[in-house]
């Protein structure tokens, strides 16, 4: 049995996979946290390498293995899809590549920090103790939650990352010549981070998408509004791809992005209704979560439900007017949040 990085069974081969004409993806299965894709576009003579990893480490396997097919077109540009570390924290090694990313991802990319990360694994480590006591202490439910989450960062290695931002920054649209063919880079965000971008070859079909599209996993919005989400999916499916690359999960084409689509569309909704009834963000998702509507939908199976506490919470923000990142406290909060619905619900996270 092949193990994810989180050490679950993989549902899907881990590696590069091979889309045809010169384009790769370089897949992480499940998907969950940290577990990010990327993608390779092989040119005459250069390459354009679809963001980095989490850690040197993974970063530099990654690299290994494209170097067959970029050591006659090596990698010149480098495009970050959004500022979130999973995509970005490899730069370093790719010494002298331009790096690209929209305006807000790469102001965004500037937000966390490697030796935060750091602490709060460790701090994972130690609440998970604390907390796996059953201490009868008020806060124990939510150390436990915070620990059981910040405990999945051992899998990554934050201990010699230096954040390396782009040199090269846009708004709205950038069309690039790799070698002799055309990529777009269109901006979709704010949706799930400030600066989400999605990346089109346009002569084979193929996008992209980054942290827009998740498969088999749930999604995770950061900023919002929903809205602009849904209309990142409508630019992806007007775009006709044969392939769609996730930013986490196994290779799709309209039908993933169709199911990212129901998603948002069911949950927007429900939790609107249920906010309007009096409840918090977290007790609308625990709602939704446990409703027989939400039993009968196909993304009941996707990993990680519990990140609808997050989503909840960015839908009633921006309902309130308010718009951007939550401060690095109320993100912990988020994430003990979810981790504490995840044990309620009998996750393993
Ligand atoms: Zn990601």
């Amino acid at each position: 049995m092949t193990l994810s990085l989180l050490g679950r069974a993989a549902r899907y081969p881990a590696g590069l996979r091979d889309l045809g004409a010169g384009l790769y993806a370089w897949l992480q299965p499940n998907g969950e946290l940290g577990e990010s894709n990327a993608g390779l576009v092989v040119g005459d003579g250069e390459s354009l390498l679809i963001d980095t990893l989490w850690d040197t480490r993974l970063t530099r396997r990654m690299l290994d293995a494209m170097r067959p097919h970029t050591a006659n077109a090596p990698i010149r540009r480098l495009v970050n899809t959004h500022g979130d570390p999973d995509h970005c924290w490899g730069n370093q090694l790719l010494s002298g590549a331009e790096i690209i990313a929209t305006r807000a991802g790469a102001a965004d990319m500037l937000g966390e920090d490697p030796a935060r990360l750091r602490l709060l694994a460790q701090g994972g480590r130690a609440l998970g103790r604390v907390a796996s006591r059953r201490l009868p202490l008020p806060g124990v439910a939510q150390m436990a939650g915070l620990g059981s989450y910040a405990g999945m960062l051992a899998a990554y290695d934050f201990s010699d990352v230096e954040v390396t931002p782009p040199t090269l920054t846009f708004d709205g649209k950038l069309e690039l010549d790799i070698g002799t063919r055309k990529v777009e880079l269109i901006e979709v965000g704010p949706a799930h981070t400030p600066g989400d971008l999605i990346v089109h070859a346009l002569d084979e079909k193929v996008v992209f998408a980054a942290d827009l599209m998740f498969v088999g996993v749930t999604p995770i919005i950061w900023v919002g509004p929903v809205e602009n989400w849904l209309a990142g999916l409508d630019r992806i499916a007007q775009l006709q791809p044969k392939v769609v690359v996730p930013g986490h999960g196994p290779l799709t084409d309209l039908d993933g992005v169709m199911a990212m689509r129901s998603y948002w569309e069911f949950v927007a909704p429900a939790v609107r209704e249920r906010l309007r009834a009096g409840m918090d963000a977290a007790a609308a998702a625990r709602d939704i979560l446990q409703s027989p509507e939400f039993a009968s939908q196909p993304f009941v199976r996707w990993d990680a439900p519990e990140r609808l506490v997050v989503n909840a919470e960015i839908i009633a923000r921006n309902d309130g007017g308010l718009s951007g990142r939550v401060s690095a406290a109320e993100r912990l909060r988020l994430i003990a949040r979810m981790g504490q619905l995840s044990l309620e619900l009998g996750g393993c996270r």
